[in-house]
C-alpha cells in the first residue's frame, strides 16, 4: 500500500488532495530514505551526496547511453531507487526530474527527439502501481511515446547474474503499436532508472530498430554494478 501519491515535495496538490496530503503527512510523516530524517523522502544533505557524472556508455544497438549520476553500492541513489521500486515511494522520482530535464535540454533538442520510457509488464506495473521510468519524466515538457510493451513478466534483472540477465530479456519486448513515421525520423531517447548490463536498453533498442527507428539514445540515472 502506498500513500506516496499525496506526498509531493513541492506541495503542488490543491483542495481536497492537499488536505489529504496534510493528514497523511501527519500519520505517515515522510522521512529520508538514506538517513531517516523527517521531512523529505530524500533530504537535501543526502541528495547532495549523489554525484553527477554524465558518463557516456557504449551499449549495443544504441548510438550512446548517458548516465547522469555515479552509482555507489549502498549509496543514497541505490537506497532511493530501491525505495522507489520496492517500497513504492513514488515521490522519489520527483527528486530526479530536475536533473534529468536539465540533462535532456543540454544534450538533445525537443524538436528532433522523442522520449520512450522502458515499459514494465502489466502485472509488474499493477503490483508497483506505477512505472518508475514514466515517473522520472512525468510532467517534463518533452514529446513522450510508448511504442513498446513487455511480452514476458521476466525475473527482475537485479536477482540474476550477468549471463542470465542477457538470456532473461531475449524476446521480452515487442512493439505495442506501430510507430508513426514522424517519430521514427527523430532521435529516440530511452529512459530508465538503473542499468547494469545494459541488456534491457539493448533489447528495447533492437525492437525499435526492427520497427524502423534510426537513431536511438539512452538516458539513465546511473550505471549500476
Ligand atoms: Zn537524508
Amino acid at each position: 500500500m502506498s500513500f506516496a501519491f499525496a506526498k509531493q515535495p513541492n506541495n503542488k496538490a490543491r483542495g481536497p488532495l492537499r488536505f489529504l496530503a496534510l493528514i497523511l503527512d501527519l500519520f505517515f510523516p515522510r522521512k529520508c530514505v538514506a538517513c531517516n530524517t523527517f521531512g523529505e523522502s530524500i533530504c537535501k544533505n543526502c541528495f547532495a551526496r549523489i554525484k553527477k557524472i554524465h558518463e557516456p556508455l557504449t551499449i549495443p544497438n544504441l548510438d550512446c547511453v548517458y548516465a547522469i549520476y555515479r552509482y555507489e553500492k549502498h549509496g543514497v541513489l541505490q537506497m532511493a531507487i530501491k525505495a522507489l521500486k520496492y517500497r513504492f515511494i513514488r515521490d522519489i522520482a520527483i527528486y530526479f526530474r530536475q536533473d534529468l530535464g536539465d540533462f535532456l535540454i543540454e544534450n538533445f533538442s525537443k524538436k528532433d527527439c522523442v522520449l520512450v520510457p522502458i515499459p514494465l509488464h502489466p502485472k509488474r506495473e499493477k503490483w508497483r502501481g506505477f512505472n518508475q521510468s514514466e515517473e522520472l519524466i512525468r510532467g517534463l515538457a518533452w514529446p513522450i511515446i510508448k511504442p513498446l510493451k513487455r511480452t514476458r513478466n521476466t525475473i527482475p534483472q537485479a536477482e540474476l547474474d550477468r549471463t542470465k540477465r542477457l538470456v532473461n530479456l531475449n524476446g521480452a519486448f515487442a512493439i505495442r503499436e506501430k510507430i508513426q513515421t514522424r517519430f521514427l525520423n527523430k532521435k529516440i531517447v530511452l529512459i530508465d532508472d538503473i542499468s547494469t548490463t545494459g541488456a534491457t536498453l539493448c533489447e528495447c533498442a533492437k525492437v525499435l530498430k526492427q520497427a524502423g527507428a534510426k537513431e536511438i539514445y539512452g538516458v539513465i540515472l546511473a550505471h549500476g554494478s
